[in-house]
């Protein structure tokens, strides 16, 4: 599938940014790169245990071998047991739970040593009349580039030392100089094969991750206002709730709606409604930008806001902030009967979560905090009184005390 995408459709999206770009990065920026290797080491998991397993294996059933037939480890027994502890802490890493934060760093410098090693025994065999043991090379360029889960220069880095350690190995064992080249050749070819398939397999997997990501940022944006969407705020909702519950903090959660909108719509169109509605949306996520605050397009012109610890003064100053940033925006206005710009109105409740408590109440609680920004004149910030949180602490969210916030919003 080749996504076809204008990067004015979608201007915060870093992956969509990648995939504009032509030619296509060999490397991605900042911590995209990081997310990106994370990701392959996931998807290359049952390969890399497989690989880590067998090679442990044939390497535990060629030192069985060599000590049943009594013959002396290769270069004084030393090379052996390196290899053989290399590809068992690579087999444990492939295995154990630290894989994704330990396995790359670990086979980055394991996986080179073990493969100079490895050919300068074969190397070693060969001399002695096994010629049969040179046969084992080729697999020490393939399996960094295709089996080991190492990213594309990791796999180039290992299999070069492989075939630099072969002329030098070469060289020092004094082989017959035709044996050395004809290996060195047929390892360079084999080398430049795998690299550029390996290169052009990489390049795949790059645009698969981005457009596997930009799919997944898609289905969490509103792709008008280029906010959360609806589902992403019901379930940041219940995620923010249950960690501010198990932490104790409290949650403030806003209600935001644009003021008189159908006037405006009435009165400049659909399309300048939509561009009045993407300007807010900018303006208001302006003011939540810290990591776990979330701005979401509730529904129509509608916003819901969650800001994660922050008490009654922090939500009452952002909300604050939120209605200036939009009034500040200055777009005209001429059907509103609060001004001659477009303002919001919104609406905060601010509570403090218990696992038995379910979050809906307290949206129910901000609903009920924009009614009265609403009836209040609207251009203002409500936040839920003394009385409505106290019923919100008791965990009651009765017909009755809605129907009491109601009669005592529409009494003041
Ligand atoms: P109030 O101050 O009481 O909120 O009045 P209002 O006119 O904003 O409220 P009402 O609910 O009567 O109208 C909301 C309007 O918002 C109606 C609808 O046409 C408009 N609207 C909702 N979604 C969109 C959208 O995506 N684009 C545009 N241009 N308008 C929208
Ligand atoms: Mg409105
Ligand atoms: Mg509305």
């Amino acid at each position: 599938m080749t996504l076809r995408l204008s990067l004015d459709a979608l201007p915060d999206s870093i992956y969509a940014a990648e995939l504009q770009k032509d030619p296509p990065s060999t490397r991605f920026p900042g911590a995209l790169e990081g997310q990106f290797v994370r990701s392959t080491l996931r998807n290359s998991r049952s390969i890399v245990r497989f690989a880590c397993t067998l090679t442990l294996l044939l390497i535990a059933v060629h030192g069985a071998q060599l000590l049943i037939a009594h013959r002396p480890l290769p270069l004084n027994g030393v090379i052996g047991p390196a290899v053989g502890a290399f590809s068992l802490v690579l087999a444990w890493l492939a295995w154990s739970r630290r894989y994704e934060r330990w396995y790359l760093p670990v086979a980055w410098v394991l996986v080179p040593l073990r493969n100079m090693l490895i050919v300068a025994q074969a190397l070693h065999a060969a001399a002695a009349g096994a010629a049969e043991a040179l046969m084992v090379i080729p697999l020490l360029i393939i399996g960094p580039f295709y089996f080991l889960g190492l990213p594309f220069r990791a796999g180039l880095f290992a299999a070069t030392l492989a075939v630099a350690s072969e002329l030098v190995v070469a060289h020092f064992l004094s082989l017959p100089s035709e044996v050395a080249t004809g290996v060195a050749g047929f390892l360079l070819t084999t080398l430049v094969t795998c690299a550029v398939a390996a290169r052009l397999i990489e390049r795949h997997t790059r645009r698969a991750f981005l457009e596997g990501q930009l799919i997944g940022e898609l289905a969490q944006q509103d792709v008008l206002t280029w906010t959360k969407n609806r589902r992403m705020f019901d379930e940041s909702l219940a995620q923010l709730w249950r960690q501010a519950a198990t932490d104790g903090r409290p949650l403030s959660i806003f209600l935001i709606d644009i003021d008189y909108f159908k006037a405006f719509n009435d009165r400049y169109g659909h399309q300048a409604g939509d561009e009045a509605l993407r300007q807010a949306a900018q303006a208001i996520q302006g003011c939540a930008r810290r990591p776990l605050d979330l701005v979401a397009r509730y529904g129509g012109e509608e916003f819901g806001a969650i800001l994660y610890d922050t008490g009654r003064m922090g939500a009452q100053e952002t909300a604050e902030a939120m209605r200036r940033a939009v009034q500040t925006l200055g777009i005209e206005h001429d059907g509103s009967r609060c001004g001659d710009v477009l303002t919001i109105s919104v609406g905060v409740a601010v509570v403090e979560p218990t696992a038995w408590r379910n979050p809906y109440g307290a949206l129910q609680l901000a609903d009920e905090a924009l009614y009265q920004a609403k009836s209040k004149g609207r251009n203002r910030v409500e936040m839920m009184d003394d009385v409505a949180h106290r019923l919100l602490v008791t965990g009651e969210f009765s017909k009755d005390i809605i129907a009491h916030l109601k009669r005592d919003a529409q009494a003041r």
